[in-house]
């Protein structure tokens, strides 16, 4: 048995053919009205398209960490901007 972790291949852009390229990003999630980020989500980039790929089985991953409301309790906040869409100046 294979215990080591070999790396994913992430293979070709399927838009653009460029070779993807193994990232780390931060994606966030809009959870019951709640926006949560998870950090260091393993991905595949296209550095010609920006196209992301993530692995089946790091999606159930993520899926499962933002259904952890005991862990995302226990996670530090961050704050982020919000701003008013004010457009008083737009006629709409
Ligand atoms: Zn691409």
């Amino acid at each position: 048995m294979n215990t080591k972790t070999t790396a994913y291949d992430y293979g070709e852009c399927e838009i653009c053919d460029t070779l993807m390229q193994k990232e780390r990003i931060k994606q966030d999630f809009w959870l019951r009205g709640q926006l949560i980020v998870v950090e260091g989500v393993p991905v595949g980039v296209c550095p010609q398209c920006g196209e992301k790929v993530v692995k089946a089985d790091v999606g159930l991953w993520i899926t499962k960490l933002i259904e952890d409301s005991e862990r995302i309790a226990k996670a530090p906040k961050i704050s982020v901007p919000a701003i008013k869409f004010g457009a008083e100046e737009l006629r709409v």
